[in-house]
């Protein structure tokens, strides 16, 4: 299971247009994906109350376990990844009567949870998964020379 990384919007809630600065540093536990995080994930978020759902501005910085391209060794490969999503008390919207409508990250909207709280730990993950490199490349590697 992930561990949720968990904040508490109440008092975003209170008014529409409030803004809220956050900044976390927090252990992200991988999940079934094979995702493996190495390092406490450093996180800036900014919040702001739209009416209805909250959006969320993410920052995120990491390293994570990868296999090398060239030489197969498995590395830590600094990540920092920029998303944004958004977050709902209504849970999702009613999917599309088209099936062949591809789901993308910015379809999928996040639910606050009963207790004000909206859990950044599964967005942070699903945005690094997508931003991942196809090729990456350990420094030996990289930097042939050195
Ligand atoms: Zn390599």
């Amino acid at each position: 299971m992930t561990k949720p990384l968990k904040v508490d919007i109440t008092p975003l809630l209170q008014e529409v247009g409030r803004t809220s600065y956050l900044e976390l540093t927090e252990k992200i536990s991988g999940g079934e994906d094979g995702l493996i995080i190495t390092e406490p994930v450093k996180i800036e978020v900014d919040l702001v109350n739209a009416g209805g759902t909250i959006l969320v501005n993410v920052n995120a910085k990491t390293k994570v376990k990868v296999e090398c391209a060239r030489c197969l060794d498995s590395f830590d490969l600094p990540m920092e990844i920029n998303f944004e999503e958004e977050y709902s008390s209504m849970g999702p919207p009613p999917m599309p009567k088209k099936k062949e409508v591809e789901l993308t990250n910015r379809d999928f909207i996040f639910r606050i949870g009963k207790d004000n709280t909206i859990d950044l730990g599964e967005a942070v993950r699903e945005n690094l998964i997508t931003e991942l490199p196809i090729k990456a490349l350990c420094d030996k590697c990289a930097n042939p020379s050195t």
